[in-house]
C-alpha cells in the first residue's frame, strides 16, 4: 500500500488553498504535480551541467549528453524496451504524429485500412483521419459495448487483410476502461498489421512492459506521470525502425550531408531527435520514474484501483449522477467521468472549484465517443499517487453544493 500522507508531503503545490479551501487536485488524467525529487534533478542540470548534447567534446556537454542517455536508459528500462527504441519527443501527440508521418505516409497506401477505435482521444483519432484522407485509405472505428469496453466483436469483424495498422489506446481518459492490448496485438498479428499504442493514460499507473505486449510503436507523456511539460517518449520496436523514415530534419539527426545527394541519416534514435532535445525534461522525466519505481508501479495501480471502487461506490450512491464507463474496477484505472443532473459539466466544475476541488469538463478530446454516448460534455475526476478516499469525500461533499448553488 501507498503512504499517501508521506507522497503529499513531496507535492508541495498540494498543500495550496483554492479559494479559501484545501486544495483537492482531482485532474491527473490532464496533468499530474511534480514531486521535490524531480524539480531537484532538473535544477542540478540547470546549476551545474547545462549545456547541449551529443555536439560538444568539452566537460559540461560532455555530463550533459551523460545525463541524457542515462535518463533514456531509466526510461526505456521503465517500460520494458531497449535505450535504442526509446525516442524522446515532446508529448504523446507529437509521438502519434511522428509515427503517423514518418511510417504511416510509407505504409499505408490506397485501399488500405487503419483499424482505430471509438473511445480515442484525438491524439490518436485524428493523426490517423488525416493520413487515410491523404492516401485514400479507409478508417475503421472500432466500437464500444453499452458498459464502455472496446467491443471486441466488433474489432473482429472489422480487423481484415486490409489492414495494415492497428491505432488503439492502452486505457482511455474517458471512460478509464483498460483496453486488452495483448489480445489485440495477437489478433493484429495475424493480418500482419502493425499496432500503435496510446499509453497517455497506462504507462503513469499501471506496470507497462512494451516487449511483453508486442506492439510496434508506443507513446506516453512526461507531464502525466510526475515530470514536467514538454517531454514524453515514443518506443519504436527494432524491427520496425528501418522501416521508419525520418519525421523533422535538421541538426543532431543525420550520419552525414552533402550539397549534391542525399543525406545520410543517423542509425540510432537520434533520427527521429531533431534539433537540441528537451535535456532538462528528461532528466525530470528519469527522476519521476525513479520516483514511481521506488513506489512501485504494482503498489501503485492496487493503490488507484481501490481508489477507483471507493469512488466508484461513494459516486454512485449521489442522486442524479451517471457514471460512464466499467464498473469492474479490474478493468478501469482511476478515471470517474459522470454526467450530473441537469446542470452543465462548466456550472458544476465551477462550483467545485469554488470548494477547492479540481476537476476537469469538456469533451476531454474524446468528441468521437461523446457524440457516440449523445453527450456534448461530462465532468471527470482522475486519481494519483498522492490521492486518497478523503479526496473523494470532499468531491462528494461538494457536489451536494452544486445542488445547493444550481437549485
Ligand atoms: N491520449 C490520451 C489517452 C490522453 O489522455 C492524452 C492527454 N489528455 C493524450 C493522448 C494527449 O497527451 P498530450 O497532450 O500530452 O500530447
Amino acid at each position: 500500500m501507498l503512504n499517501v500522507k508521506k507522497i503529499k508531503a513531496d507535492f508541495p503545490i498540494l498543500r495550496r488553498r483554492v479559494n479559501e479551501k484545501p486544495l483537492v487536485y482531482l485532474d491527473n488524467a490532464a496533468t499530474s504535480q511534480r514531486p521535490l525529487a524531480v524539480l531537484a534533478a532538473m535544477r542540478e542540470f540547470d546549476l551545474n551541467h547545462n549545456a547541449n548534447v551529443h555536439r560538444g567534446l568539452h566537460t559540461l556537454s560532455e555530463e550533459a549528453s551523460q545525463l541524457y542517455e542515462s535518463a533514456r536508459q531509466t526510461v526505456a528500462e521503465f517500460i520494458g524496451a531497449r535505450s535504442d527504441e526509446l525516442v524522446f519527443t515532446r508529448n504523446t501527440t507529437e509521438a502519434i504524429n511522428l509515427v503517423a508521418w514518418t511510417w504511416g505516409m510509407a505504409h499505408i497506401k490506397a485501399g488500405d485500412e487503419i483499424l482505430t477505435t471509438i473511445m480515442e482521444h484525438h491524439s490518436n483519432f485524428l493523426p490517423w483521419q488525416q493520413l487515410a484522407l491523404a492516401h485514400h485509405a479507409k478508417l475503421q472505428v472500432v466500437n464500444i459495448t453499452p458498459d464502455g469496453r472496446l467491443d471486441m466483436k466488433d474489432f473482429a469483424k472489422k480487423l481484415n487483410r486490409k489492414t495494415k495498422l492497428v491505432a488503439v489506446n492502452h486505457m482511455s481518459n474517458a471512460l478509464g476502461t483498460i483496453n486488452p492490448v495483448a489480445a489485440i496485438v495477437k489478433l493484429a498479428k495475424k493480418v500482419k498489421a502493425a499496432v500503435m499504442v496510446d499509453a497517455a493514460q497506462s504507462v503513469p499507473h499501471f506496470p507497462v512492459d512494451v516487449s511483453k505486449l508486442g506492439v510496434d510503436f508506443l507513446a506516453f507523456s512526461g507531464h502525466k506521470m510526475l515530470s514536467p511539460l514538454g517531454i514524453g517518449g515514443l518506443y519504436i520496436k527494432k524491427e520496425r525502425q528501418t522501416e521508419t523514415g525520418p519525421f523533422l530534419t535538421g541538426g543532431g539527426m543525420i550520419s552525414e550531408v552533402y550539397a549534391d545527394q542525399p543525406a545520410i541519416w543517423a542509425k540510432g534514435v537520434e533520427k527521429w531527435e531533431a534539433g537540441t532535445p528537451n535535456i532538462s525534461g528528461a532528466i525530470g522525466l528519469a527522476a519521476a520514474v525513479k520516483y514511481l519505481q521506488k513506489l512501485g508501479m504494482a503498489n501503485v495501480r492496487q493503490h488507484e484501483q481501490e481508489l477507483t471502487e471507493y469512488g466508484l461506490k461513494q459516486l454512485s450512491r449521489v442522486k442524479g449522477l451517471r457514471l460512464l464507463g466499467p464498473s469492474d474496477s479490474r478493468i478501469r484505472g482511476g478515471v470517474l467521468t459522470f454526467v450530473f443532473d441537469k446542470y452543465h459539466a462548466h456550472d458544476v466544475a465551477q462550483v467545485l472549484d469554488s470548494e477547492g476541488v479540481a476537476v476537469r469538463s469538456g469533451h476531454h478530446c474524446t468528441m468521437p465517443l461523446h457524440q457516440c454516448l449523445g453527450l456534448v460534455s461530462t465532468n471527470r475526476a482522475s486519481v494519483y499517487i498522492y490521492n486518497d478516499t478523503s479526496d473523494i469525500d470532499r468531491l462528494v461533499e461538494a457536489l451536494d453544493k452544486v445542488k445547493q448553488v444550481l437549485g
